[in-house]
């Protein structure tokens, strides 16, 4: 089988660009992309707007295959559903989506998709069982598309966060090219504020990002008051200091005047004291940050333990009282090994389900 380029796996300067070369009229790729993103169709051939023989032409020169679903799990009273992708060669990825109803009525005012963008990652933080898998490889910016579409099909999604699997700033390209269809107007047409890009703290790629002139948020995932402790949990982390990354984090907030979240996965006995959530807090004052705290998911065998809750509060009220705008994120898809990472360990292995809960970002 001749394997075909995806639509979307272009941007939409080289649509056009292939579009010209055909003659056809620019009008087409708005067309064209609207019925790939905004309806989500998998065949030129629904793009009934279109004439025949250019319906024909994109179908012999592109694809806009789905990945096949090889797991689907709801939780949460359908709240939470996350899925497993086939990415073919025996590797899968997996996306959650999160109905989430900040004024308690009826209908879900934001529906966040949490997307992955390695298969595996190679960066080594400890507590991760994406970490605990190694590195694959990186998806496409198609493949990182297809998560979201898979769940747009069924309803509006607001939001987009990138921390299901992988680094996203490590697939730099991919993962800015997934976001430009995201934010266009002929494309997904989400607000660029509804983006969240998390990151393990790879300074260059945060300042690229900053300067990209997008609107989108970001967490840096710090996890520790000291470079000592950090560089114990994160295997990648000892070419960083906490320092820079507090001043890459500033120079985010000053290029883009958007506010920066640190992520703190919580770890009973190892950063969870409250003297470290005091150490925490003086070195991040005085910038626009917040803090999210995400008590640690037990992943199968690390011999790491979730901190109680009266311990989760003790280090948010600590934080709190330097000044410092703290949230613990909510739990959920507790029975479906929602947590990023989980579900593909699970189905791979073929085990039972460690618990886990999916990733749910308040908005600061
Ligand atoms: N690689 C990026 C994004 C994906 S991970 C990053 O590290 O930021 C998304 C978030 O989940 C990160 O903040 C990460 O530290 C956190 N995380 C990963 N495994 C976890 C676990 N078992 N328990 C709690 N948080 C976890
Ligand atoms: Fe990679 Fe993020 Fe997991 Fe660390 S927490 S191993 S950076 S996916």
């Amino acid at each position: 089988m001749v394997s075909m380029r995806h639509l979307l796996d272009l941007s939409l300067e080289e649509i056009e660009a292939a579009l010209a070369e055909w003659g056809e009229p620019r009008f087409r790729t708005t067309q064209i992309t609207q019925w790939a993103l905004r309806h989500g169709v998998t065949d030129f051939e629904a793009m009934s707007n279109l004439p025949a023989p250019l319906r024909a032409r994109l179908a012999e020169a592109f694809t806009l295959a789905p990945l096949p679903t090889l797991a689907e799990r709801s939780a949460d009273d359908g709240a939470t559903t996350k899925v497993l992708l086939d990415l073919g060669a025996g590797a899968a990825v997996e996306a959650v989506r999160m109905d989430y109803d900040p004024d308690g009525d009826e209908s879900p005012d934001r529906t966040t998709v949490c997307v992955s963008t390695q298969v595996g990652c190679a960066m080594g933080c400890s507590f991760c069982a994406t970490g605990q898998q190694g590195f694959t490889r990186n998806l496409r910016p198609s493949e990182i598309l297809a998560q979201v579409l898979h769940f747009t099909r069924e309803r509006r999604v607001t939001n987009i966060v990138f921390m299901g699997m992988g680094e996203p700033l490590a697939n730099y390209d991919a993962t800015m090219r997934a976001i430009r269809w995201m934010v266009h107007p002929d494309g997904l047409d989400l607000r660029q504020r509804g983006i969240t890009v998390s990151t393990v703290g790879l300074v260059r790629a945060i300042d690229r990002l900053a300067g990209e002139g997008l609107q989108v948020g970001l967490t840096i995932s710090l996890h520790a008051p000291d470079d000592e402790l950090r560089r114990s949990l994160i295997d990648t982390a000892r070419g960083t200091t906490i320092e820079e990354l507090v001043d890459a984090a500033r120079r985010y907030i000053a290029q883009r005047g958007r506010r920066v979240t640190f992520a703190y996965a919580l770890l009973d006995q190892v950063n969870d004291d409250p003297e470290q959530a005091r150490a925490l807090g003086r070195r991040i004052r005085g910038i626009q940050a917040h803090v999210n705290l995400i008590p640690y998911n037990p992943t199968a065998g690390i011999g790491l333990r979730r901190p109680s809750r009266e311990r989760v509060r003790a280090f948010q009220r600590a934080l709190q009282a330097e000044g410092i705008n703290a949230t613990v994120r909510i739990e959920r898809g507790q029975e479906i090994a929602a947590a990023c990472g989980q579900l593909r360990t699970d189905v791979m292995n073929q085990n039972a389900a460690p618990l886990g809960t999916a990733f749910v970002v308040i908005e600061p």
